[in-house]
């Protein structure tokens, strides 16, 4: 393992027997590399002008169709799927389903002596539309610790979606129902969950169904009938959009979606505005990312993103596992972690 570093800048970097990896980059990058991997299509996992002519560029086809469709630039890449190995500049490069949103990959790198794992965003929940993700057989992981603070703990899938049906079932009995979740990931699982209603999409989710091949619903535009579903992403203007609605309809049933709302003071202020928060998530909960953590069998973990200092001190302090957020790149000569 000696020569082993990872460290984020603008992307996660990962050094070792004279090989450089770069994933998920939102900048160009501006040395050298072997591989440039992106694990899924959310923002702030990819940019367009950071992969431009990059190469070699490994992601999901799904993932490259996501990038085109919403910002109308293909990324000429390697097709990277769950289950496959792909050998580049001699690093073998496999890749697993990662269970966050459609076209999402978890990472490992196997360079002969070393096997490091890279799990993006993920989620070990299965849900409608994609299989849990599973633990990653590595020495080193690299995680994402979005929800890995001990207040996120989510009901489960079914419990939310039956909770989500009655809510939807009493909303366009009286009016209209507005769901708001992120574009990507809830645009898809809630337009194939509620299918059977009289759905609206957004513009902006729609392109992106579109490019998945989910065509159910219209597209959102003015104000459709009562009785109908309303996809959108977060509002900026959620209070303004609300008073529209229920000048318009009188009934309004709104409800937001995040795994955020687990925590009871985020789902409370959305209440005092009338709306309902239900913790619907793309991600894991924190024990999945524990669950995650003990089945993959890493000797060192390395968290990122959300709550990485929290996690990594709940793993140390309570299950004794070698674990830190990954440092900075300017950190790096003060890691005593690095071997
Ligand atoms: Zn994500």
């Amino acid at each position: 393992m000696r020569g082993f570093r990872a460290y984020y800048d603008h992307g996660i970097i990962i050094e070792y027997g004279g090989k450089r990896i770069i994933v998920d980059p939102l900048r160009k990058p501006s040395y050298s590399f072997d591989a440039v991997l992106v694990t899924h299509g959310h923002r702030d996992h990819v940019s367009p002008g950071a992969i431009r002519g990059v190469l070699p560029l490994i992601m999901s086809n799904e993932t490259a169709a996501i990038i085109k469709a919403r910002d109308s630039m293909y990324p000429k890449h390697l097709a990277a799927s769950p289950g496959s190995r792909l050998l580049v500049n001699n690093v073998f490069i496999e890749s697993f389903n990662a269970g966050h949103v459609i076209g999402s990959l978890s990472y490992v790198l196997d360079f002969g002596d070393l096997r490091v794992g890279i799990t993006g965003d993920f989620n070990v929940e299965p849900s409608l539309l994609l299989d849990g993700a599973r633990g990653l057989d590595v020495d080193v992981l690299i995680m994402e610790a979005t929800y890995g603070d001990p207040d996120y703990v989510f009901p489960s899938r079914p419990e939310v979606y039956n909770e989500l049906r009655a809510v939807v079932e009493d909303g366009t009995r009286n009016g209209i129902v507005l769901l708001m979740g992120q574009p990507l990931g809830r645009g898809q699982e809630l337009t194939v969950l509620l299918r059977d209603y009289p759905l609206y999409v957004e513009p902006g989710i729609k392109v992106i169904n579109n490019a998945l091949g989910i065509r159910h619903g219209g597209v959102l535009s003015g104000f459709p009938p009562a009785g109908s579903v309303l996809i959108t992403g977060n509002q900026g203007n959620m209070v303004q959009v609300i008073r529209a609605l229920r000048a318009r309809y009188g009934e309004l049933k709104a409800v937001a979606l995040s795994g955020m709302y687990a925590r009871s003071s985020r789902a409370l202020r959305l209440r005092y505005l009338g709306i309902d928060a239900l913790p619907l998530s793309s991600h894991s909960d924190f024990p999945g990312l524990v669950d995650f953590v003990l089945s993959s069998g890493a000797k060192f973990v390395y968290t990122v993103y959300g709550n990485a200092v929290r996690f990594a001190k709940y793993l140390r302090g309570e299950l004794g596992i070698m674990a830190r957020p990954l440092p900075g790149s300017g950190q790096l000569t003060m890691d005593a972690f690095l071997w």
